[in-house]
C-alpha cells in the first residue's frame, strides 16, 4: 500500500512541474507572459500583458526567417542586463541597439531568443522607412558583421511575421 500511495504522489509532483513553466517577463519579472499563436501557422509570440513587451522564441523565428536568424549573434559589445532575465533560460540577456536607432534588444546567449520594449519594433520599423526614403539606406543594404545581421533580421521579420502579429506590435 505504502509503494502504491509513492507512486501515485511521484506522479502528481511530475504533473504540476511540467504544467508550470513559468515564462516570466524579462522587464516585468513578476507578470508571466502569454502565448499567442497565429491560426493556421505553426508561429507562436509571448507578450506581457502589463508592460506589452515581445518575446521571441529563437525556434518560432527559424521557422518564418531561417538566413536572417542564422547569423545573428550576440555582438561582442552588448551590455549584460542582470535585471532582465531570459524568460527560458533565466539568465541575464545582454542588451544592444539596433543600428541607426535608439532602439534597444535584449538577447539571450544561450537559447538566442529575443525581447523587444512595447513599441520598439514600431520605432525600428519607422526609422527605416524614412531611411529608405531619404535614400541613406538602400533596401537590403550589405552591411557586414552583426550590424548587417540585425539589419537583415529585423527587415525579414517586418515583412514576414504574420499580421497579427505585427498588430500586436505596434
Ligand atoms: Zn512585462
Ligand atoms: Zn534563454
Amino acid at each position: 500500500m505504502v509503494a502504491v500511495a509513492e507512486v501515485v504522489a511521484a506522479g502528481e509532483v511530475h504533473q504540476e512541474a511540467s504544467e508550470d513553466i513559468k515564462m516570466l517577463c524579462p522587464k516585468c519579472q513578476v507578470a508571466k507572459l502569454i502565448a499567442r499563436g497565429v491560426k493556421g501557422r505553426d508561429f507562436t509570440v509571448e507578450y506581457c500583458l502589463k508592460c506589452k513587451g515581445v518575446w521571441f522564441d529563437h525556434d518560432e523565428l527559424e521557422e518564418v526567417i531561417p538566413a536572417a536568424i542564422k547569423e545573428l549573434q550576440v555582438p561582442g559589445h552588448a551590455r549584460k542586463n542582470v535585471e532582465r532575465l531570459c524568460p527560458k533560460c533565466e539568465k541575464a540577456l545582454y542588451e544592444f541597439d539596433y543600428p541607426q536607432t535608439y532602439v534597444t534588444i535584449d538577447m539571450c546567449k544561450k537559447c538566442r531568443g529575443l525581447w523587444l520594449d512595447a513599441g520598439e519594433f514600431k520605432e525600428i520599423r519607422a526609422v527605416r522607412n524614412s531611411l529608405q526614403m531619404s535614400g541613406e539606406l538602400k533596401e537590403h543594404a550589405d552591411v557586414p558583421g552583426v550590424r548587417g545581421a540585425l539589419i537583415r533580421l529585423v527587415d525579414s521579420a517586418i515583412g514576414s511575421l504574420p499580421g497579427s502579429i505585427r498588430d500586436l506590435l505596434e
